[in-house]
């Protein structure tokens, strides 16, 4: 097994699952920073599912919730109210616990209601990663498939929960609010790690606001803008808390 194709499949896989996470579930669906054509959106759709098995319905839900109540006691994963700890390896079950509350998702993702698609297939999380599982034991061979799907696992969970956990709690704060800016986990994260600016600015489709940032989420924007495959909401920024 050539651990060297193993990692870089495995690398691959989580950076598609997260440019897919940051770009549509948040930018795109949670906050409406920008819009996309249905082609896009359905190759969105797809990567999250054999990657994640995410519902969007779900993951806007909760992601709503938390800018709603950020850092209080009704913020599904604030390391504020929760410690450092309990979001970093807790976050699957804080999301879990969020989403099967009877409420949560009904009241955020209002807008979001399941269509066609979902229904077939999109809402059948255990079939779209056997899906994914499938392809990589196909293209890797059983073991190195299974392992690249295990670190894949691993790692994405890890990065998320680390947005949440790590990006409100150490790090950088140009604006005024909790949330924090950490230049390496937005290398990680396609932008997610640049969390201040955002919590500054949500309905901005860019995340890096200064100098020296980058926000790797919004050279796949940029990319599907000239390609006029998407159009962002706003041209100029309105900053929520100037510093
Ligand atoms: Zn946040
Ligand atoms: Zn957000």
């Amino acid at each position: 097994m050539p651990i060297a194709r193993t990692l870089l499949a495995a690398a691959f896989v989580t950076q598609a699952s997260v440019l897919a996470t940051t770009v549509y579930l948040h930018r795109v669906l949670a906050h409406r920073s920008l819009t996309v054509r249905p082609a896009v959106a359905l190759v969105f759709r797809s990567v999250l599912w054999v990657t994640t098995g995410i519902a969007p319905r779900a993951w806007v839900a909760v992601h709503r919730k938390h800018h709603a109540f950020s850092d209080t006691p009704q913020d599904p994963h604030s390391p504020v109210v929760l410690g450092f700890w309990a979001v970093q390896v807790g976050n699957v079950k804080l999301y879990r616990d969020t989403i099967r509350d009877g409420v949560t998702v009904t009241k955020y993702s209002r807008d979001l209601p399941p269509d066609r698609l979902d229904r077939a297939l999109f809402d059948h999380a255990f079939g779209g990663l056997a899906i994914g599982i499938a392809f990589l034991i196909v293209v890797l061979g059983p073991l190195a498939g299974l392992l690249a799907a295990g670190i894949h696992t691993v790692v994405y969970l890890a990065v998320n929960s680390a947005v949440n956990a790590v990006g409100h709690t150490y790090g950088r704060r140009p604006y005024d609010n909790l949330a924090t800016n950490n230049q390496w986990l937005a290398w990680i994260s396609g932008g997610e790690g640049l969390h201040n600016n955002h919590h500054a600015a949500p309905t901005s489709a860019r995340f890096a606001l200064a100098r020296g940032e980058t926000d790797p989420g919004w050279w796949l924007i940029r990319l599907l803008l000239t390609t006029k495959q998407a159009e962002v909401r706003h041209e100029e920024l309105k900053l929520k808390q100037p510093a």
